[in-house]
């Protein structure tokens, strides 16, 4: 039985980690390792909660072979619109040969054997993420579970000072004073349903931009996964083996999981199904598959479909910056933000330095939720130390806004409003993944007013504000997207505008966004090598 207990638990770290998937155990780590009192917060039970947990991901691990990394960098260039930054893409993979052996050695991560060799393309995500809660909790971090932070708090030169939030299970709100805060939430999926992304609803960002940080790459965010119409599991890249029919058994032509994720969004939107057998997988494809990802085979097993033989309908779910690669700006090699002492790792960041436009399916997010949480928890830990003594005594200031602290005199919009002009607005392939300026600029407006309204007069205490804030950062999330997604008068990577099909290479920089009342954006120019075909 939860305590009840109703006084505010006011806590002190040196750095504070808000979210516990693989970016908060790695940036956790890595803090404490470097000397750091930490302390980590999840909205879930660190361990169990997230897309990670809740799956298994490849991994974007290669050996230092100068070739074979090569390979790896200049495989989805193009792919990525060439906004990718060289020397990030090589410390990330650096990082991750470092870390997965790590996994190995240190926290005894059961690799499978594959020609002899352990197998480090990949992890179960339980196994990961059970030994990751255990390694930090060796390493003296100490976690806070089912406690979702509702706002940073600073102090009065802007530099961050410390979360606020509350402890579901107590029924009471706690306080931490910290030195540096690392934001590690996860991207927003828009509660989609899609596999483990019931908490990816973008909290951190809105965090983040309420302390004064920017965003960036937010117009590639409309990541949708090939999901079988019965269950959650969005794992895209299997149905690169796939054939796609009408519901009448005729082929579909030009369907596929890349290139051709367009032809069934249009088909679902005219007649709501789509057929879809994995018949091109080779016996050993298939064993590596089951291999792989055991999974993704669940749902099948129990209802008696053999994927590889058997039809079955399928349906397109938004995962958002999940799968995309939008997220907080980073402006250091240790991912610092705009915002003194606020760091970002993960999905909660950017993986433009890495991805460009593009991810979608395949390894690279878990390398850099790996790499960049390393990278910040270093980070954070230096800025901690660099403090002096009187950092304790700092005046603490909320700049929670939306759901905390309402504007006078607007008109109250509630979390249901805001959670149906996200149905409306944003899940739909017509808006978000078909995109026409036609559509994204009503869809918009409708958003804005939204916004407005939760502005003037939404707010909530206890149990109730978390929910309130997960839906204001969705509502931030989808204008910072739709913002971007009309700033950008081309289709590049994930992209993609109907009016606009080209690439065009004067739009070859990056999207910066931020503001929340009002929103701007401004071009970046790419950092790193720029091949020659950009
Ligand atoms: C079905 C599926 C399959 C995938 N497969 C792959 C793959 O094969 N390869 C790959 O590279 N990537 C894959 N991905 C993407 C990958 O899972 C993510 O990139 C990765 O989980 C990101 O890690 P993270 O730590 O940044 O965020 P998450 O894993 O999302 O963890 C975020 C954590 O923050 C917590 N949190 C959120 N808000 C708050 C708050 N307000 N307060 C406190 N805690 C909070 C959450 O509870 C969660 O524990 C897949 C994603 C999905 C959905």
């Amino acid at each position: 039985m939860p305590s009840h207990d109703l006084v505010p638990l006011d806590l002190t770290a040196d750095v504070v980690v808000v979210g516990g998937g693989p970016a908060g155990t790695w940036a956790a780590l890595t803090a404490a390792e470097s000397g750091a009192d930490v302390l980590l917060l999840d909205k879930g039970y660190c361990g169990t909660s997230g897309p990670t947990a809740s799956g298994g991901t490849g991994v974007w691990y290669t050996r230092p072979d100068p070739a074979e990394r090569e390979k790896a960098m200049a495989g989805r260039e193009a792919l990525g619109g060439f906004l990718q930054d060289r020397r990030w893409m090589a410390r990330v993979l650096d990082q991750t040969y470092e870390n997965m052996n790590r996994l190995e050695a240190e926290a005894r991560y059961p690799f499978p054997i594959v020609d002899g060799e352990p197998y480090k393309r990949g992890v179960q995500g339980p196994e990961y993420m059970r030994r990751m809660r255990s390694w930090i909790k060796r390493a003296g971090v100490r976690i806070l579970d089912h406690s979702p932070a509702t706002e940073l708090l600073v102090d009065g030169s802007g530099t961050v000072a410390g979360v606020r939030g509350h402890r579901r299970q107590h029924g009471t709100d706690y306080r931490v004073r910290a030195r540096a805060v690392v934001l590690a939430t996860g991207g927003c999926a828009f509660l989609s349903k899609a596999l483990g992304c019931d908490v990816s609803t973008g909290d951190g960002a809105l965090f983040a931009a309420e302390a004064g940080a920017e965003m960036s790459g937010m117009e590639f965010s409309n990541a949708y996964g090939i999901a079988p119409a019965f269950t959650s599991v969005t794992k895209t890249a299997y149905y690169g083996f796939a054939t796609f029919f009408h519901s009448d058994g005729t082929p579909l032509d030009g369907a596929g999981s890349q290139g051709g994720r367009s032809v069934i969004a249009r088909e679902l939107l005219r007649t709501g199904i789509v057929l879809c057998q994995i018949d091109q997988a080779t016996p050993e494809q298939q064993e590596q598959m089951r291999l792989g990802q055991p999974n993704f085979f669940l749902p099948f097993n129990r209802l008696g479909i053999d994927p590889f033989t058997d039809r079955f309908p399928v349906t397109l779910l938004l995962e958002g910056t999940v799968r995309g690669t939008g997220g907080i700006r980073i402006t250091g090699d240790d991912c610092a933000t705009t915002v003194p002492g606020l760091y970002a790792a993960g999905d909660a960041a950017t993986r433009e330095l890495i991805c460009g436009a593009f991810t979608g399916g395949g390894s690279h997010n878990s390398a850099w939720a790996m790499s960049s949480g390393t990278f910040a928890g270093r980070g954070a830990a230096a800025f901690a130390t660099s403090l002096g003594a009187s950092a304790v005594r700092r005046k603490l200031i909320g700049v929670g806004g939306a759901g905390i602290r309402p504007d006078e005199g607007g008109r109250a919009v509630g979390r249901d409003d805001a959670l149906d002009v996200i149905r409306r607005q944003v899940h739909p392939y017509d808006k978000n993944y078909l995109r026409n300026g036609s559509r994204l600029r009503p869809a918009l407006a409708h958003l804005d007013a939204v916004w407005e309204g939760f502005r003037g007069g939404a707010i909530a205490h206890g149990g109730e504000l978390p929910g309130l804030r997960q839906a204001a950062a969705m509502v931030a999330h989808a204008r910072w997207m739709y913002t971007s997604a009309l700033a950008r008068t081309e289709s590049r990577g994930m992209a993609r505008r109907e009016e606009y099909p080209d690439l065009d290479p004067n739009q070859h920089h990056r999207i910066a966004v931020g503001g929340l009342d009002r929103i701007w954006t401004r071009p970046e120019a790419v950092t790193g090598r720029e091949p020659a075909a950009a």
